[in-house]
């Protein structure tokens, strides 16, 4: 069931998935917002028990303080934007058991192989571009 946030809880996970990776300490967050660290704990932990981040604690500019790393991710239509569904004519009539069936669909099947060999092959060349 989807969360329901404040305002404020809204915009601090906007800020934490602009930094998805590594996420941000709580001190930059605070500031981004415009809040106290008073408020601005509270809201991290009240995201906390939501299960939208973690407070990782951190040894940074001196003192010990928490990292804010986001659990949830960006969602974005990337990935499927080219699969033939979406301009399929049969995509209304095609279902699981249906008339037309994605389990049995040899364009849907092609569509995934030359994903996962693309995704696969953009994969190795990261990795070797790493290790150079
Ligand atoms: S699974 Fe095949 S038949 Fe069904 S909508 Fe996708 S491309 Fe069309």
């Amino acid at each position: 069931m989807p969360q329901k946030l404040t305002k404020l809880e809204e915009e601090a996970i906007k800020l934490l998935l602009k930094h998805q990776d590594k996420g941000l300490l709580q001190s930059e967050l605070w500031h981004k917002l415009g809040v106290t660290s008073r408020e601005g704990s509270r809201i991290a932990i009240r995201l906390e028990k939501k299960g939208m981040i973690k407070r990782v604690k951190e040894f940074a500019k001196d003192r010990w303080t928490r990292r804010l790393v986001p659990l949830i991710r960006r969602v974005t239509i990337d990935p499927i934007k080219d699969a033939p569904c979406i301009s399929c004519p049969y995509n209304q009539i095609c279902s699981i058991g249906g008339v037309k069936d994605p389990r049995s669909c040899p364009l849907l099947e092609k569509w995934i192989i030359e994903s996962y060999q693309a995704h696969k092959a953009q994969m190795e060349k990261k990795i070797e571009n790493r290790e150079h």
